[in-house]
C-alpha cells in the first residue's frame, strides 16, 4: 500500500504545467501570474505630502516659528513657487511636495492667521512626506510567476500600466459519472435509481481550484459506452471519472481507459475514506478514476486531483494550509488506514476547537457539508478529547 504522500509524488511526476495566454489585468484574478512583472515606473512618482496642511523647510520650524505662506498646491496641481526661508505653501493630501521644502505640517499643527501660520513645535526633515519610489523603484521585480493574483496584485499592475498579464492556462477538465443506478439532474430517480452526486461536486471542485469543467454526463456501466465518452473526453487537459473502479463485475472504468488507450496505475492508497484510486494518462491527458462513493469522491479529488490542477495551472503551492485544532471529543480512526475525517472546527480560546461532523460513511454526503476541515488521524488510533489533531482546512476559518 502506498502512502497518500507517494501517490501524490507518483501523479504530480507525471503532470506538467500548462501553457500561457495574455488576459486583461482584470480578468487575471485568480488566475496563475505566468511572467516576471519588472516596474518600469517609480511609485509615488515624486515626493508628495500624506496630509492636508503646509510644506516648509524644517529647520525654519523651531519651537513658536511664524512663516509666510506664499502659495498653495492641490492634489493634481503643480507647486508654482519655490519654498524659501521663512515662507511656507499650503498643500494638500497627494499634492506634489514644492521645491525647498522638505517637510509637511499637518493643517492641526497649526495656528493660521491670514497669510501667516504659526506652529506649535518644530517638524522633523521629511515628516509627513512619501518619498519619490518610497513603494516601488524602476527596475524593481515586483512579482514572480507562480504567484496566485489577488485585488492588491491586480491593484499592483494597474498602478504599474499593465493592461494586459501573462497567465497560466486554466485547465480543462472532463468529468464522467459512472453507473446504470444513476439518474441525472432533471429526471427523478426511478425504481432502484439514486440521483447523480458527483459529476456536481466533482465539477464544483474544479472550478473551485481554478480550472474549467466540461461534463461528460453518465454513461451506463457498459464498456463501449464508457470508452465512447472517455474518447469524447481525451482533448481535455485532464479527464476524471467516478465509480467503477472496484473490483466487481460491473466496474469496468479501468478496461474502458485501457481500450482508449490510457496507461494505468492502480493504487491501493493508506487512506480512509477512498478504496484503490486509478491514475495514469492517455497520450498527455492526465486521466483520474475517483471512487463512486461521494464522499470518497471529494476527499480523493483534494488529495490528489486538486494538487495535480494547480501544478498544471502554474501554482507553486499544491497543497491546502494545514491548522492545529483541540478535539472537542474523542475522534476514533479504527483500522489500519490513516483516517482523513471530517470534521468542524470552532474558535476555542486563542486557538480552534474540532468535532467530527457526525458519521463518517463515505456515502454520507452531509459529513462533508458540514466540514470545514479534514482531520488528519493515524491508524488505529483514537485522539482523546482534549488532544491535538492536524488539520487540512478546506474553508474560511471561523
Ligand atoms: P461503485 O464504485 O461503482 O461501486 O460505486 C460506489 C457507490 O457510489 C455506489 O453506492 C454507487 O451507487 C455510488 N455512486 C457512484 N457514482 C455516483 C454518483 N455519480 N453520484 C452518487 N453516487 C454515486
Ligand atoms: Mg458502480
Amino acid at each position: 500500500m502506498l502512502t497518500v504522500e507517494e501517490a501524490l509524488a507518483a501523479i504530480l511526476s507525471r503532470v506538467s504545467v500548462l501553457g500561457t495566454e495574455r488576459v486583461d489585468v482584470l480578468g487575471s484574478l485568480g488566475r496563475v501570474l505566468a511572467e516576471v512583472v519588472v516596474s518600469r515606473r517609480e511609485i509615488p512618482p515624486w515626493p508628495n505630502s500624506s496630509m492636508d496642511g503646509y510644506a516648509v523647510r524644517a529647520e525654519d520650524t523651531g519651537q513658536g516659528a511664524a512663516l509666510a505662506v506664499v502659495g498653495r498646491v492641490e492634489a493634481g496641481g503643480l507647486p508654482l513657487r519655490v519654498v524659501g526661508r521663512g515662507e511656507a505653501v499650503r498643500i494638500f493630501t497627494g499634492a506634489p511636495l514644492p521645491e525647498g521644502a522638505d517637510a509637511v505640517v499637518p493643517q492641526e499643527d497649526v495656528e493660521a492667521t491670514d497669510a501667516r501660520i504659526a506652529l506649535r513645535a518644530p517638524v522633523e526633515r521629511a515628516a509627513f512626506v512619501r518619498s519619490r519610489g518610497e513603494d516601488v523603484r524602476i527596475g524593481d521585480r515586483v512579482l514572480e510567476p507562480g504567484r496566485l493574483l489577488t485585488a492588491a496584485e491586480i491593484g499592483l499592475l494597474a498602478t504599474l500600466g499593465y493592461g494586459q498579464v501573462r497567465v497560466y492556462r486554466r485547465p480543462r477538465v472532463a468529468i464522467l459519472s459512472t453507473g446504470n443506478e444513476l439518474a441525472d439532474l432533471g429526471t427523478e430517480p426511478g425504481p432502484g435509481q439514486i440521483p447523480n452526486t458527483n459529476t456536481y461536486t466533482l465539477m464544483a471542485q474544479v472550478l473551485e481550484a481554478g480550472a474549467e469543467p466540461v461534463s461528460l454526463g453518465v454513461a451506463p456501466d457498459r464498456l463501449e459506452a464508457i470508452e465512447e465518452r472517455v474518447r469524447a473526453g481525451r482533448d481535455a487537459d485532464m479527464l476524471v471519472s467516478s465509480a467503477g473502479v472496484s473490483v466487481g463485475e460491473l466496474d469496468l472504468v479501468r478496461e474502458a481507459l485501457t481500450r482508449a488507450g490510457a496507461e494505468l496505475h492502480l493504487w491501493q492508497v493508506s487512506m480512509r475514506p477512498g478504496k484503490p484510486i486509478t491514475f495514469g494518462s492517455l497520450g498527455s491527458c492526465p486521466v483520474f478514476g475517483l471512487p463512486g462513493n461521494p464522499v470518497s469522491a471529494m476527499v480523493t479529488f483534494e488529495l490528489f486531483v486538486r494538487p495535480a490542477l494547480l501544478k498544471m495551472a502554474g501554482r507553486q503551492r499544491l497543497t491546502r494550509p494545514r491548522v492545529h485544532a483541540r478535539a472537542l471529543a474523542p475522534v476514533p480512526n479504527p483500522g489500519s488506514r490513516r483516517g482523513y475525517l471530517r470534521v468542524h472546527l470552532e474558535p476555542v480560546g486563542a486557538g480552534l476547537g474540532a468535532r467530527l461532523t457526525g458519521e463518517q460513511g463515505s456515502a454520507i454526503l452531509r459529513s462533508m457539508v458540514a466540514a470545514d476541515g479534514l482531520a488528519v488521524v493515524p491508524p488505529d488510533t483514537v485522539v482523546p478529547a482534549g488532544g491535538d489533531l492536524e488539520i487540512i482546512v478546506l474553508r474560511e476559518l471561523p
